[in-house]
């Protein structure tokens, strides 16, 4: 599953390997990303959307660029 959240909303992939768990992310756009257990950014199971704007505003924040968005507007 590569976490795609619909809509025309991006397509989001996270790099785990590359993120020091600022929770940033996790701030900005909390339906698309979260912590795991070892405080590495993943893609959020819970409910609820964030908008493309949330989204891209998590991305940019990451001091890592953890966080890749690409367009999915093939309607
Ligand atoms: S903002 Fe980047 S470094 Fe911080 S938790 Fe999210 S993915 Fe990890």
């Amino acid at each position: 599953m590569t976490g795609t959240t619909g809509g025309e909303r991006p397509e989001v992939a996270v790099t785990p390997r590359t993120c020091v768990g600022t929770g940033v992310c996790a701030f900005y756009a909390p339906a698309t990303f979260e912590l795991d257990e070892r405080g590495r950014v993943r893609i959020a199971t819970g409910p609820g959307e964030d908008s493309a704007e949330d989204i891209g505003n998590a991305a940019e924040a990451c001091p890592t660029q953890s966080i890749t968005l690409s367009s999915t507007d093939e309607r």
